[in-house]
């Protein structure tokens, strides 16, 4: 009798924590999911940076002091909108 082999694929989502990189406070709340915001800039060859991929992340406090006190104009909008 032959063996049949079965291949189970499982799909595992793992959500790292990320912390602040203004204040060290995690950025997960209590209900699991990352409140965050990421500042990122991908500078090109023409740049004096050259190349250089900058990120940072942003707790929902720090983000609103960077923000207010830099006066950083903002779009929002809704969810699923576009
Ligand atoms: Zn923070």
């Amino acid at each position: 009798m032959a063996k049949q082999l079965e291949e189970k694929r499982e799909t595992v989502s793992v959500l790292i924590n990320i912390s602040c990189d203004r204040c060290g406070k995690d950025c997960k709340c209590p209900l699991g999911n990352m409140e965050v915001a990421t500042i990122r800039a991908h500078w090109g060859y023409s740049s004096g940076k050259d190349t250089e991929i900058h990120e940072a992340h942003l707790c929902e406090a720090c983000y609103d002091e960077t923000i207010g006190t830099m006066n950083i104009k903002v779009s929002v909008r809704e969810e699923g909108m576009p």
